[in-house]
C-alpha cells in the first residue's frame, strides 16, 4: 500500500514537532546534549554495529547505549569500558527499530567528523545504525526499514537531501569504516527513489 502524500507530511510533521518515531521501540539512552543554537538537522550518518561484533540479536547494544553493559560479560566489552556513545535509531536485522534519543537531541554518535568541510557532523547530524558489520550483507528488512525512516525524515528535515546521506566513515575517513563495504548504497538510494514516487514526492529530496 502507498502512502498518501498528506498522511506523509502529517507523519513528518509529527516527528519535526516531538523527535520521537512512533514506529520504534523507545529505549532512552542518558548519552545525548542539546544541539548547538542555530544547528539545524540537515545530515544523516549510516552507521552499524553489534556486539560482539557479528553476533545479532540479545542486549549488549542497547546496553551498550545505556551505560549498561557488563564489561565481564565478554572480552570484546572490556575495550568498550567507559565509553558514553549513543544513535538516534537502531534498525536490527528484522527491520525492527530502537529509538534511542529524540532526534531533536544530538546524539553522540559520530565523533570527531567533518562533512563538506563542516565539522561536528553530531551538532546537525541523525545517526542510524544497523545491527551489523562491514563485510556481511545487510538485511532486506533493513533496507526497506532504513529507507521508509529515510523518507520520512527528509520530509520532516529538506535540509537533508539525497546528496547529504552519509556512512560513518565518509565523515570520520581513516578512523571509521562503517558502514563498510557490505552497505549497498546503490540499492539504498533505489528504495529511496521508490518510496518517493509512490508518495508522490519527486525523487531529489523529498521536495514535492
Ligand atoms: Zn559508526
Amino acid at each position: 500500500m502507498s502512502e498518501t502524500k498528506s498522511c506523509l507530511a502529517d507523519r513528518a510533521a509529527h516527528l519535526r514537532q516531538t523527535g520521537r518515531l512512533p514506529s520504534a521501540r523507545w529505549c532512552p539512552s542518558p548519552n545525548f546534549g542539546p544541539r548547538p543554537a542555530g544547528s539545524g538537522i540537515s545530515l544523516l550518518v549510516v552507521h552499524n554495529i553489534s556486539l560482539p561484533p557479528g553476533q545479532y540479536g540479545g542486549p549488549a547494544i542497547e546496553n551498550f547505549f545505556c551505560n549498561r553493559l557488563n564489561p565481564d560479560a565478554h572480552p570484546y566489552f572490556k575495550t568498550l569500558s567507559g565509553m558514553q556513545v549513543s544513535c538516534h535509531v537502531l534498525i536490527r536485522r528484522d527491520g525492527h527499530c530502537v529509538q534511542f534519543v529524540s532526534l531533536l537531541e544530538r546524539a553522540w554518535h559520530a565523533g570527531r567528523s567533518v562533512f563538506n568541510g563542516c565539522p561536528e557532523c553530531n551538532d546537525y547530524s541523525i545517526g542510524i545504525e544497523l545491527e551489523g558489520t562491514d563485510q556481511a550483507p545487510y538485511t532486506e528488512a533493513q533496507y526497506q526499514a532504513l529507507a521508509s525512516l529515510t523518507s520520512l525524515i527528509m520530509v520532516a528535515w529538506p535540509a537533508i537531501t539525497s546528496e547529504r546521506l552519509t556512512g560513518h566513515s565518509d565523515i570520520a575517513p581513516g578512523r571509521k569504516t562503517d558502514p563498510g563495504p557490505a552497505f549497498d548504497w546503490t540499492y539504498y538510494r533505489q528504495c529511496l527513489s521508490v518510496r518517493a514516487l509512490a508518495n508522490g514526492f519527486s525523487d531529489s529530496g523529498g521536495v514535492p
